[in-house]
């Protein structure tokens, strides 16, 4: 078994904004597993507000002895165990090698992960289109591009959220999640915007408040018209205690919980608690992005939408049909590596 990495940037098609910064590239770390013939591709986002580098990805990469991963061959609980240990955190660079380690299995069983998992691909939820903030003027033209997308996540939580509402609404009647990234200041002007959102068509809310806040979170909850679903706030299947009582729902990223291993636990976790689940994802290309499609016919909502907004992506870009990713027939992730980016 061998393992390698290649340093990667996603270029933007559009000027990314959230709450706190805009950016124009999202730096990430590709992972390929060879073993027995056949090559298994990871992921690892490294958005700049999280403070993880690609050196830090290096690092951690570099203190995996695959003999170890060789070793719990077919045993995915030993494997996740042995790549936690080997370091508090990084928990994208470890999502990188459990997304390779499972496209690698699924080639080398001759079967994609969705029908290994029997998850049925025929429940896929549509999947929503990030429109970030901007201009009214390049908001409009991002809602255009968005055509073939049945929903739309908006990033909220500045001072000008009902304009950018207006402007959404004077183009499309599209559903709306809306993620406002802590960007509301106080409960009262949080629940008072989230009326004015389900007036709006909005469906769902993403961390309303800032992420320590869980006390004035379940105040809000209490009398929220819309859900509220904990990103910031949640990051790993360790969390959901803290947040079950406080958010209807938790938004699952790959990249925070540190892979599909962990991702299909907080699912059935989540479930038994009533949480309802949003699949979401970072700046991602096809690769992290197909391995959590793997998944969402689990969920209630998904947006992962990280394909459609790169201009760079070195694997093939997912079908969509009636706004819902299609898995594929193929092995693994069913994924092809279209940039020969690991022999450059
Ligand atoms: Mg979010």
């Amino acid at each position: 078994m061998r393992l390698e990495y290649v340093f990667f940037h996603l270029n933007l098609k559009h000027k990314f904004g959230i709450s706190g910064n805009t950016r124009t590239q999202t730096p990430v770390v590709y992972v390929k597993i060879n073993y027995q013939g056949a090559d298994g591709y990871g992921e690892a986002s490294l958005p700049p507000y999280l403070g993880v580098t690609q050196e830090d990805v290096k690092i951690f990469l570099d203190k995996i002895d695959v003999s170890v991963l060789k070793n719990h061959w077919n045993n995915s609980e030993a494997q996740h165990c042995y790549l936690d240990s080997l370091q508090e955190g990084c928990s994208a660079a470890k999502a990188a090698v459990d997304i390779a380690l499972f496209d690698l299995w699924g080639k080398l069983n001759n079967t994609p992960l969705y029908t290994a998992w029997k998850v049925n691909a025929g429940a896929m939820p549509t999947t929503a289109m990030t429109i970030g903030i901007d201009t009214p003027e390049i908001i409009r033209k991002k809602i255009e591009e968005a055509v073939d997308f049945k929903c739309l996540k908006i990033k909220l939580g500045s001072d000008n959220d009902k304009q950018i509402i207006e402007t959404i609404r004077a183009v499309s009647n599209k559903p709306i999640y809306v993620d406002a990234n802590q960007g509301w200041k106080s409960k009262e002007e949080a629940l008072e915007i989230i009326f004015y959102l389900k007036e709006q068509g909005c469906v769902l809310i993403e961390q309303p408040l800032k992420k320590e806040l869980l006390a004035d979170t379940t105040w809000l909850s209490e009398r929220s018209p819309l859900p509220l679903f904990a990103d910031e706030s949640f990051q790993r299947l360790a969390d959901l205690d803290a947040v079950a009582g406080c958010f209807s729902g938790v938004n699952i990223k790959l990249m925070k919980c540190t892979g599909l291993f962990e991702a299909r636990k907080i699912i059935e976790e989540a479930g038994k608690k009533n949480l309802k689940i949003l699949m979401g994802c970072m700046n991602e290309s096809s690769c992290a992005i197909m391995a959590a499609a793997q998944i969402a016919p689990l969920c209630d909502y998904v947006d992962l939408d990280g394909p459609w907004l790169i201009n760079n992506n070195p694997f093939n870009t997912p079908l969509l049909h009636e706004g819902k990713i299609t898995l594929s027939p193929n092995a693994g992730l069913g994924i092809g590596l279209i940039e020969p980016i690991f022999n450059r």
